[in-house]
């Protein structure tokens, strides 16, 4: 087992952020090479209505194409219980429901207050339950806008811890924070996830969606190190980028996560050479599609080896 699990979110994050719509064959094509590299979750898409996502409609098709990937754990987005339901139907391992901790954001997006995405999370749940065990996906709740919100600006630690229990007490195996925005720094990482992990155990909150949206992204990775964050979800060249910062990748950049940890020497079972030839299948897909990272810019060091 590597030392730490990168789920490789630009399939979803990343294209719903752009107007384009990428191809299904050169979606399958990315998870594959992916999958070469040594990639072993994917967050392949989104379960939403067509017409709000159309870059995600095909949702169903690439999850049946990823599941063909033994040892790969296919992911995605369900906004409520009938995505829930389209999810489990076409065989996703895993489910993520986000709430938003900002309930202006939530009624924005989602159109439901925190009550009604609960009732959402109670009802997947049992769905969730009612699989044949060894077919049953796993259940995360994500808080987003965990950080701060653009809508109401400061989120208190209080209003995500309760959030975070609330989604335990309504069934889900485990709940991850979502730093939406890109406000979260380093201090306010460790703080809020050693309050999370307080309330509802250092198990049940593995995970970390950071943004990279003011330059912080890997630093805040290294303070969910610190408190013992073992999953960052990361997107390919930060596919996707952020519409309130040109320049500024989305989501961070999963090469220059690999690098950083391995050459910090933890392991994440990708080889990186292999990792930063799958920027080609993005590049020829999304002709003129900005893509982000330091490290596929700059290459690896000389005498840069991976962590063992
Ligand atoms: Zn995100």
């Amino acid at each position: 087992m590597p030392d730490i699990l990168i789920s490789e979110v630009g399939l979803r994050d990343g294209l719903q952020s752009i107007d384009r719509v990428m191809t299904l064959a050169a979606k399958c094509a990315w998870i594959d090479a992916e999958v070469a590299a040594g990639v072993t979750e994917i967050e392949v898409g989104s379960f939403v209505p067509a017409k709000l996502l159309p870059q995600l409609a095909d949702t169903a098709a690439v999850v049946a194409h990823a599941r063909r990937h033994p040892g790969l754990t296919v992911a995605v987005l369900v906004p409520n219980a009938k995505g829930a339901e389209a999810a489990i139907a076409a065989g996703a391992h895993k489910l993520t429901l986000p709430l938003s901790a900002s309930e202006t954001h939530s009624l924005k997006n989602l159109r439901r207050t925190h009550a009604q995405v609960l009732d959402e999370v109670r009802a997947v749940a049992a769905m969730v339950q009612a699989q044949p065990a060894g077919a049953r996906p796993h259940f995360e709740g994500s808080v987003s806008t965990a950080f701060g919100c653009t809508l109401e600006g400061v989120v208190t630690e209080s209003k995500v811890v309760e959030l975070a229990e609330a989604l335990m007490a309504a069934g889900v195996d485990e709940v991850g924070l979502s730093d939406t925005t890109g406000y979260a720094n380093p201090a306010q990482v460790r703080a809020l996830v050693r309050a999370v992990h307080a309330a509802i155990g250092a198990d049940r909150l593995t995970g970390l969606h950071l943004h990279n949206t003011r330059g912080l992204g890997l630093a805040n990775v290294m303070a969910g190190l610190d408190v013992g964050i073992t999953t960052f979800d990361a997107s390919l060249g930060g596919l996707g980028g952020c519409p309130f910062a040109p320049g500024a990748s989305g989501n961070i950049v999963t090469e220059d996560l690999v690098f950083m940890l391995e050459a910090m020497g933890l392991t994440t079972g990708i080889d990186l050479e292999k990792l930063l030839q799958v920027r080609h299948i993005l590049a020829e897909a999304l002709p003129g599609e900005p893509l982000y990272g330091f490290t596929p810019d700059a290459g690896l060091p000389l005498g840069f080896v991976q962590a063992a």
